[in-house]
């Protein structure tokens, strides 16, 4: 099947639209990343210099050669209009609010052209919380990446009752094309299949040890010895950043709320807040 898929826009410029966008390009994709300002596409210019260096130390076979010949293919832009004007498929990693993700497709859906398929990368959105606002449920799906993309390469691929099964299958074959592992979600469900596993095992882990059952080294022994998994539960929490499940937590019923409160006094007020700070649960020298 030939996917049809060349020129590819961007919207959104931070943590993951940056990475995507420079993924996209590195595959050889033409690439526009979109985003609301030209100061934050300063910032974006900045963050696509740091990711070409990332590669060239993380990416087996990325040199200057192939990571200047990605960056010549990225293009930037803050005029929505001429961002998707010839987009065969526009991924939006804009913020996680429903609002502006809504009033976003609806302009986007009309500037966008008919060709063009959206996908969204919202991580806890339903993409049927989406496609009304689109113009074009029937070329509409999620397409759901993972951050540090480049070694974490799985991308998720969920549509809703509307998605045309052809658009389905030419982002599967587009996630592989662009190097992801594509996983096909058959039925929308919140939390992707990653977040329906890893989301009930942090806060596992998160109750036995803020209840006093077990500290985080004995929990993640015996996660890592007893299921042969590489990572204990409290070492993701340092990869991810105690942050990201101090929010989710701190929003949810009463006994996540307590481990909230356990990872914020005797964690993240301490300034221990995972890997990339030098110290979570464990101790780090180069944020490894
Ligand atoms: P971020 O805050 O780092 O970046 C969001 C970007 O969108 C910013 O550059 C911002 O200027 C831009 N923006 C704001 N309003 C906009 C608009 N109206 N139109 C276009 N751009 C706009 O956010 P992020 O962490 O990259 O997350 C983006 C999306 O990706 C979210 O839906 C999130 O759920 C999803 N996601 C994030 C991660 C992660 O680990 N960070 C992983 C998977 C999926």
């Amino acid at each position: 099947m030939s996917i049809d898929i060349g020129k590819v826009t961007v919207l959104g410029t931070g943590v993951l639209g940056s990475q995507i966008a420079f993924q996209c390009a590195y595959r050889g994709f033409d690439v526009t990343a979109y985003d609301i300002s030209d100061d934050i596409l300063a910032k974006a210019h900045f963050r696509f210099g740091h990711l070409a260096e990332t590669y060239k130390r993380e990416v087996t076979g990325a040199d200057d050669d192939t990571v200047a010949a990605a960056q010549a293919r990225l293009r930037l832009s803050s005029d929505l209009a001429d961002a998707v004007g010839e987009a065969d498929l526009v991924i939006e990693a804009i913020p996680e609010v429903l609002d502006i993700k809504r009033d976003t497709y609806t302009k986007l859906g009309r500037v966008a052209p008919e060709k063009s398929i959206f996908a969204t990368n919202s991580s806890t959105l339903l993409p049927s919380d989406l496609k009304g606002f689109t113009g074009r449920p029937t070329k509409f799906l999620a397409l759901h990446f993972a951050n540090e993309l480049w070694k974490s390469n799985i991308a998720e691929v969920m549509g809703t009752v509307d998605t045309d099964p052809a658009v389905f299958d030419r982002i599967v074959e587009f996630a592989s094309a662009i190097g992801m592992v594509p996983i096909s979600i058959r039925k929308e469900k919140a939390g992707y299949v990653l977040n329906s596993l890893l989301v009930p095992l942090l806060k596992a882990a998160g109750e036995l040890a803020a209840d006093g059952y077990a500290n985080p080294e004995d929990v993640d022994k015996v996660w890592r010895i007893a299921t042969g998994a590489p990572l204990g539960p409290f070492q993701i929490y340092d990869g991810i950043g105690l942050s990201t499940p101090y929010n989710i937590l701190s929003h949810g019923d009463e006994s996540d709320r307590q481990i909230a409160a356990w990872l914020k006094e005797n964690y993240i007020d301490a300034g221990k807040l995972g890997a990339a700070t030098g110290e979570g649960f464990y101790r780090y020298t180069n944020g490894q």
